[in-house]
């Protein structure tokens, strides 16, 4: 047998999850539903946006051969948008009052904005300007009929759901989410609401998590706790094995007696690597139980929050094509001490603020891997590459949250 990757680079972890893609299936949906979704084909345009020329202000339309400028203009109609279609035969010297949307009428090719012009007589108009042949839409100058809008893979947010609409679908091919299963381990958990017993605290992960899956737009399963027992450990992952396309686990990763997701998974599971170079977070397994992927991540608060964003987010993405929805890198500037580690990714909280150079980076939390504070209050994740201790007023990267 291959030996287990054990204690791998960042890097390492994702080409090691890219390699087995989640199966994808595809659904039509609403446009009222697709907010969030991501595309399963390319979509053409249906229609040519706009479908006609048009006036882009209120004003007045005329045609301006470049340089005969008339001191008034003989207004001989009106044009709406979407009204019946005129046939208006305008001439030199004349113009059409036009309202914004409304089809550009035969001859024209200039569009007066109202404020440039002067109402003289409910027939005649004076323009302020000489006219300028601007403010018209043309034709498919958004989009040409049969040219591809929107590629597979687009993470469908706002702007994208209106060139849905615009390209003239009402339902639109999507992956189906995927069904991600939330298993929280330890004895000494206690679901939030109810009092605490010596010894125990509440249990934070399962919501944080689902939280991260509903963000990356797929549905959550949250199972009870479970306790520190193998027996039980193999029953929960049975089940959330059948029931789910994706299984995150929380605790019992470490090295501990009891961290039983480990020792299952190695006795029972289809294990992939365990332990990556990640701070906090060094913990993780990725493998299959009863062909299910699963993720043990560890139980430390900020740990499972940042092994998700770090290597489960990206994954899940890539399996549909994916790149969003989007965290943004940037450059930060160092303005308190912040200490990275000789051989892992380092992800300190930072609290960023805009400057007239950029963002400066502060840490002023405890940055303990049990403190879900600090990322509460974090805008930001250094990156600081192995080994990396910055100066203060040196330039990193961080993800911003
Ligand atoms: P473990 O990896 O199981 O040893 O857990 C590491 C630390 O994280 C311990 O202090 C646990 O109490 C804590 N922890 C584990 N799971 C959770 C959870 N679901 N919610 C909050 N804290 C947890
Ligand atoms: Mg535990």
């Amino acid at each position: 047998m291959a030996e287990l990757p054990y204690y791998i680079p960042v890097d390492e972890a994702l080409n090691i999850v890219h390699s087995f893609p989640l199966p994808t299936r595809i659904e039509h949906v609403g446009l009222d539903h697709a907010s969030g979704r991501v595309l399963a084909t390319e979509l053409k345009s249906n229609v040519n946006d706009p479908p006609f020329d048009n006036s882009s202000m209120d004003g007045f339309a005329c045609s301006y051969d470049g340089q005969t400028v008339h001191d008034s203009y003989h207004v001989i109609g009106l044009v709406q948008a979407a009204k019946d279609e005129q046939t208006l035969d305008v001439k030199q010297g004349e113009a059409v009052r036009i309202m914004t949307g409304a089809p550009l009428p035969d001859g024209c090719n200039a569009i007066i904005p109202i404020e440039q012009t002067e109402t003289i007589d409910e027939t005649t108009v004076r323009f302020l300007n000489p006219p300028k042949t601007n403010f018209v839409r043309y034709k498919g100058e958004n989009i040409k009929q049969g040219d591809v809008g929107l590629t597979k893979g687009t993470y469908l947010g706002p702007a994208q759901l209106g060139m849905c609409a615009t390209m003239g679908y009402a339902t639109v091919p999507v992956f189906e989410r995927f069904r991600i299963g939330i298993l929280s381990t330890g004895d000494e958990l206690k679901p939030p609401g109810e009092p605490l017993a010596y010894g125990e605290i509440y249990e934070s992960n399962s919501f944080g998590l689902a939280s991260l899956v509903q963000w990356l737009g797929h549905e959550s399963k949250r199972y009870p706790a479970v306790h520190d027992s193998k027996e039980a450990l193999v029953g929960a992952l049975d089940v959330a094995a059948a029931e789910c396309d994706l299984i995150l686990t929380s605790g019992g990763v470490s090295m501990g007696e009891f961290d039983h997701v480990r020792h299952v998974m190695e006795e029972q599971g289809d294990l992939k690597f365990w332990r990556v170079k990640i701070r906090p977070g060094s913990p993780p397994l990725f493998g299959f139980w009863k062909g299910t992927p699963i993720f043990g991540l560890p139980g430390n608060p900020v740990s499972s929050h940042v092994v998700f964003r770090m290597i489960v987010a990206p994954y899940v993405r890539s399996s549909l094509g994916s790149t969003q929805p989007i965290e943004q890198k940037a450059r930060a500037k160092v303005r308190d001490i912040i200490k990275g580690t000789a051989d892992c990714l380092t992800l300190r909280r930072v609290i960023l603020k805009h400057t007239d150079e950029g963002y400066h980076a502060f840490q002023p939390k405890h940055q303990g891997s049990g403190n879900l504070d600090s990322l509460s209050a974090a805008d930001g994740l250094t990156l600081l590459p192995p080994g990396h201790d910055p100066n203060i007023d040196e330039w990193i990267d961080v993800l911003v949250l």
